[in-house]
């Protein structure tokens, strides 16, 4: 078997001596690399990140014979779902759903132990995808490629990483993940805090004790309204900094019913069809055909309690136009706020938790285990820091304009720098010396959300400009994969070496993404959809609203029409063809 540990500064012609032996039993298969340089090793492709997106391009590009070099900077794979450990850490979309399609035994042999999966149990899932692909022996953990340089004499990227490692490949596939970058606000004070702090997407791997304690949580998003309600439980006393109220809906979660179970895996193969063919996110909801502000309005209030009682995102789904009509959302906003108020005992905190500064589902609607019930706990303090704002960190807790209060510990669920942070925290230089960050200083640029012009084979997968966050990311991540595979096969029968958008194509599907963002409502939201959650990043709705049935027929189409909108072209200068250097199949 050829297993390609990577090997730091391995002589590329020690390297080519033993693949070029094993490409001829392999069927040369490996796309061809040759390269002058002797000092770096070379694989046909690196894959930046071992999330699911990760694991499964690894995956599919093993397939094709390529060898293939898998760089994470988690000790382990599962990527968003290896660091987000925080207390009450689950997914929003239902299992059963949430979970690779791509093998028919993976989705048979899985069984989910929830309707909606916590965090262990999804890092049980990615741990097993790893093991039964057999995934983990062509990953580096615990290492960040650092920079990436497209050297246009050869035609290939030379990749750097913070382990002082350098090797090149023909193609770089950036599975970063979306919602990867932490961010930290910028409260002054904070080196000062004599207690403990923690960020909800880099949370101890041994877990946090917080009986007794007196803790702070600042931010009141998906994370903070996951972990608030268990936090609750164990803290002596909770007090919760919200600058910006967020409608949220009940999970309504519970151990998975076997019938249920059951029916999913008896008719997958429809379902997973249903879900890409007739779907906006790639999650099978019950849709509806009614508007909601032309419904009868005791129909209307009937339709959103059934739904509120059987919970998740399938509330948003109550009228077809709630994220396109004003009237319509004031509706289902009404409705929400309405709920808040019922089980929120104490007014005052039943209208400060009534979000009323954006449309619902213009921010990712929070899907919650008694969030709004926790404000009725005795341990549990809201604190509005809108109108207070905090001033400051001290050594002791934290300080608002209003008040002082003493903390032992504080939980940052503020969210991460979306979309973009994970990129751009990589040094990547493309054609003629431009780098990524230049080329998105106004915003990211991409066609489809899989490449940038200006940087040859360079693939993202689910970047923005792609349905990504607006859907079922796991489907998204499949679609993605499959079509960068197929992709590279294609080239490899035609005899090209390198892909790249054309600037024209690129600008169009720029403002097709634009266009079709200003069709709804979710341009009136400050989320971090827009960038607005980080000071100074543009303002630019990231990923595509269109819905992932048309995404992809765009996507298969510019396929089949010869990769439409992209340049190809044989080889690089300097590219020579010298024969498979490296092979990834088994022997
Ligand atoms: P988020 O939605 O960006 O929320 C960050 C929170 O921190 C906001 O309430 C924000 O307030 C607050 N904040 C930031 N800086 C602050 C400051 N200086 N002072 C006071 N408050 C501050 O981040 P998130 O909750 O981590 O969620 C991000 C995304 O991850 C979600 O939208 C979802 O897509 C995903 N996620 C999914 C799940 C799930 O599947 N169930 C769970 C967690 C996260 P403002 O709104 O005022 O800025």
């Amino acid at each position: 078997m050829t297993s390609l540990i990577f090997r730091p500064a391995d002589s590329l012609i020690f390297f080519m001596s033993q693949l070029q032996a094993k490409s001829t039993a392999a069927g040369n298969r490996a796309l061809n690399i040759s390269t002058n340089s002797a000092a770096a090793t070379a694989v046909d492709a690196v894959v930046v990140g071992a999330g699911f997106g990760g694991l499964y391009m690894l995956h599919r590009l093993r397939q094709l014979g390529l060898s293939v070099r898998g760089f994470e900077r988690g000790a382990d794979v599962g990527g968003t779902w290896y660091w987000n450990r925080y207390p009450g850490a689950r997914c929003d979309v239902e299992s059963m759903q949430y979970s690779f399609s791509f093998s028919e035994d993976l989705q048979q042999e899985w069984r989910w132990g929830e309707r909606f999966a916590s965090q262990p149990e999804i890092l049980a899932y990615a741990k097993h995808v790893a093991e039964r692909f057999d995934l983990r022996r062509d990953i580096q953990f615990g290492c960040s490629v650092s920079a990436a340089r497209y050297d246009e004499a050869t035609a290939l990227w030379e990749i750097d990483t913070d382990q002082g490692e350098r090797l090149q490949t023909r193609f770089c596939i950036m599975a970063t993940g979306c919602l990867s970058a932490t961010r930290m606000p910028d409260i002054a004070g904070l080196e000062l805090f004599g207690g403990k702090t923690y960020h909800t997407g880099l949370w101890p791997h041994e877990g946090v004790d917080f009986a007794g304690l007196r803790v702070g949580v600042i931010g009141t998003g998906s994370s903070g309204i996951q972990c608030i309600p268990v936090i609750a439980q164990q803290a002596g006393h909770l007090s919760v900094f919200q600058r910006t109220a967020n409608f949220s809906i009940p999970a309504g979660n519970g151990p998975m019913d076997d019938d249920y179970e059951r029916s999913w895996k008896d008719n997958y193969s429809a379902l997973r069809r249903k879900a890409r063919e007739d779907t906006s996110s790639g999650t099978i909801y019950e849709k509806s055909t009614l508007k909601g502000h032309e419904a009868n309005p005791d129909e209307r209030q009937r339709e959103y309690e059934r739904r509120w009682q059987r919970g998740g995102g399938n509330f948003m789904h109550a009228f077809n136009d709630l994220l396109l009509d004003q009237r319509s959302n004031d509706t289902a906003a009404d409705f929400v706020r309405a709920r808040i108020r019922s089980i929120v005992r104490n007014p005052a905190v039943a209208d400060m938790l009534s979000p009323t500064d954006h449309p619902i589902g213009t921010k990712r609607i929070c899907i919650d285990t008694d969030y709004y019930e926790t404000y009725n706990r005795d341990n549990v303090t809201l604190v509005d820091v809108r109108t207070a704002p905090i001033e400051r960190i001290t050594a002791t807790g934290l300080q608002t304009r209003d008040a002082h209060y003493e903390l032992d510990s504080m939980v940052f669920a503020t969210g991460y720098d979306a979309m973009t942070g994970a990129l751009l925290g990589i040094d990547i230089t493309g054609r003629g010396g431009e780098t990524l960050a230049h080329a998105w200083q106004a915003g990211p640029k991409t066609y489809l959300g899989l490449m940038t012009a200006g940087f040859p084979n360079l693939f993202t997968v689910t970047g923005p400009g792609s349905p990504s966050v607006l859907s079922s990311v796991i489907f998204s991540i499949e679609q993605h994969v499959e079509w960068i595979a197929d992709c590279l096969e294609s080239m490899r029968s035609r005899g090209f070496n390198t892909i790249e958008p054309e600037a024209a194509a690129q600008e169009q599907w720029v403002a097709h993404v634009n266009e079709v963002a200003d069709r709804t409502l979710f341009p009136l939201a400050n989320s971090w959809y827009m960038g607005a959650n980080i000071p100074g990043k543009p303002r630019v709705f990231m990923p595509y609203v269109g819905g992932v049935v048309p995404y992809r027929q765009k996507c298969d189409e510019v396929a089949a029409n010869g990769y439409e909108g992209f340049r190809l072209s044989q080889a690089g200068p300097g590219l020579q063809h010298t024969g498979n250097l490296t092979n990834q199949q088994e022997t």
